[in-house]
């Protein structure tokens, strides 16, 4: 069987999750911590971060920074994972959803201005398969409505929007280190923070409420509950693993953009001959190898695709169902109509992508897709 995905180990981590233990720290903040920070501030690019356990905690903590309150809205597309949602429900907000582009499962930016009321607050938007958002528009309406905006970038490391980084454009982004994404730690993530009125703020939240990362640094006499927080940050341990992943970011990203490459190359016939659509970049953004989707006629004919690739010994699998259509959403609101989101929910179907994917097992599952096309 050719899994959907398998974690690539880079063959580091033990090195340099041994050189943790043997350091004596292995709690937050510490020595690798500040090792991948200092990665992403120097090499990337990024103004300011914050390593967290998850994506969904960067989320998380973006909520709080915003100060997201009963009663607020935010606005964000149905097309994405509940996380999202998640983290502003927490606190009380009503999400507004928004429709993807029809071309792209990502947020429709011409429909934000008509979903805006006095109560929004923000807008999130996400990157979906690491392919940009129309950000200059989305920073445009937000501007001219006083509104925070947050990149969900889990699935968008070492992607672009007219040569900026994904993840340094809106006030703040966020970004997973989950074992599916491009970069791995197993679980971990990201917030960035761009808008240096939440620098302060942000370290308190992240050690749980407390002035504790200034207290290290001499900054205060003492160390107190200041503010809300939780745990957000990661151990050491952690930090070490993503150490080893993010020095070999460019070897890890060559690869994946190859194998993205040869299905778009491989598929493009049946593109051409009107049978499925491929993922389209807009000329402002680029792809970033995180994962290849086709998008069949219908949901039958996704459901056949999919049974006929296991029956060959190939796993691939659809993605998101739509939040608006979810138990959770329908139980408390009235029901809402986005077309393209539902189709992408549908009828998009993810191929096996990773970094140890054979290209000969790689042409076998091109081949395949062709095959069942063509016999239809
Ligand atoms: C993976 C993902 C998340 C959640 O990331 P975790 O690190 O597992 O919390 C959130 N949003 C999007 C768009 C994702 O792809």
């Amino acid at each position: 069987m050719i899994p959907f995905n398998k974690p690539y180990m880079t063959g580091d981590e033990l090195y340099y999750i041994k050189d943790a233990v043997n350091r004596g720290k292995i709690s937050g903040n510490g020595y690798y911590t500040q090792k991948c920070h200092d990665f992403f501030k120097e090499i990337i690019g990024f103004r300011n971060c914050l390593l967290t356990s998850s994506c969904t905690d960067a989320l998380e903590m973006t909520a709080i920074l915003v100060d997201i309150e009963p009663g607020d809205e935010v606005i964000m597309p149905s097309y994405t994972f509940v996380s999202t949602a998640n983290a502003f429900v927490l606190r009380g907000a009503k999400i507004i959803f928004a429709d993807s582009n029809k071309n792209n499962p990502n947020i429709d930016a011409t429909s934000l201005e008509a979903l805006i009321t006095a109560k929004t607050k923000a807008i999130v938007v996400v990157h979906y398969a690491g392919t940009a958002c129309d950000m200059d528009l989305i920073m445009d309406v937000a501007n001219k409505n006083n509104l925070f905006v947050i990149e969900d970038a889990a699935q968008a490391i070492d992607s672009y929007y007219k040569d900026k980084p994904l993840g340094s454009i809106a006030h703040l982004a966020t970004f997973s280190f989950h074992e599916t994404k491009n970069i791995i730690s197993g679980e971990g993530g990201m917030l960035v923070i761009n808008d240096e009125r939440f620098d302060e703020r942000a370290e308190i939240i992240w050690e749980k409420g407390t002035n504790r990362s200034a207290f290290f640094r001499g900054e205060t006499d003492k160390y107190s509950w200041v503010d809300v927080g939780s745990s957000f940050l990661p151990s050491d341990v952690t930090a070490a693993f993503l150490f080893a992943q993010l020095e070999n970011l460019q070897k890890i990203q060559s690869r994946r953009k190859v194998l993205w490459d040869n299905y778009y190359n491989g598929l493009k016939q049946l593109e051409e001959e009107g049978v499925l659509k491929l993922p389209e970049i807009p000329s402002y953004a680029t792809s970033n190898g995180h994962l290849f989707y086709i998008v069949c006629k219908n949901i039958e004919e996704r459901s056949q695709l999919i049974l006929f690739l296991k029956d060959n010994s190939v796993h691939a699998v659809f993605h998101y169902l739509s939040l608006h259509k979810s138990p959770f959403y329908v139980n408390k609101y009235k029901s809402i109509g986005l077309e393209n989101c539902d189709t992408f929910a549908d009828q998009l179907l993810r191929l096996p992508l990773y970094y140890e994917l054979d290209i000969e097992d790689q042409n076998r599952i091109i081949n395949l897709i062709i095959s069942f096309f063509r016999k239809r």
